[in-house]
């Protein structure tokens, strides 16, 4: 699948839509997600045009995907979740779930969250 370049998280990283920034470097950039599922639900997005997991771990330069682990870490932190623990979580493709086509990890933490995953209807 073509990069969307007016995907929304695209946007946000342009600066044309606002976001509740969270953390930002050279890789990447953290915001709260607008329609949190948890006490602490933020998304994770890495600078540069990838539309999922799957584009990022084939074609981002070894620094970036180096720079954007380390940035999933230091959010954590920055929270302060690394005591209480977190979960992150990459919907990937159409069985995935993913809406926005452009990578992003989702961290959520603050409470107890329970199951991996709902069960299936
Ligand atoms: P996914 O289903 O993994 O693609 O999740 C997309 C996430 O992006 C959802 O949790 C939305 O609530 C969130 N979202 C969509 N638009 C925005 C926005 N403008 N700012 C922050 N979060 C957003």
């Amino acid at each position: 699948m073509a990069y969307d370049p007016d995907n929304v998280f695209a946007k946000i990283l342009r600066g044309e839509i606002p976001c509740k920034k969270v953390y930002e470097d050279d890789f990447a950039l953290a915001f709260h997600d607008i329609a949190p599922q948890a006490p602490v639900h933020v998304l994770v997005i890495p600078k540069g045009a990838y539309v999922s997991l799957d584009d990022f771990t084939q074609e981002a330069p070894d620094a970036l995907i180096a720079g954007f682990v380390r940035a999933l870490g230091k959010v954590a932190r920055q929270l302060g979740l690394d005591d209480t623990g977190y979960r992150l979580l990459a919907n990937t493709g159409r069985d995935g779930g993913q809406e926005v086509p452009h990578l992003h990890v989702h961290l959520f933490g603050g409470r107890m969250l329970g199951r991996m995953l709902a069960k299936a209807d």
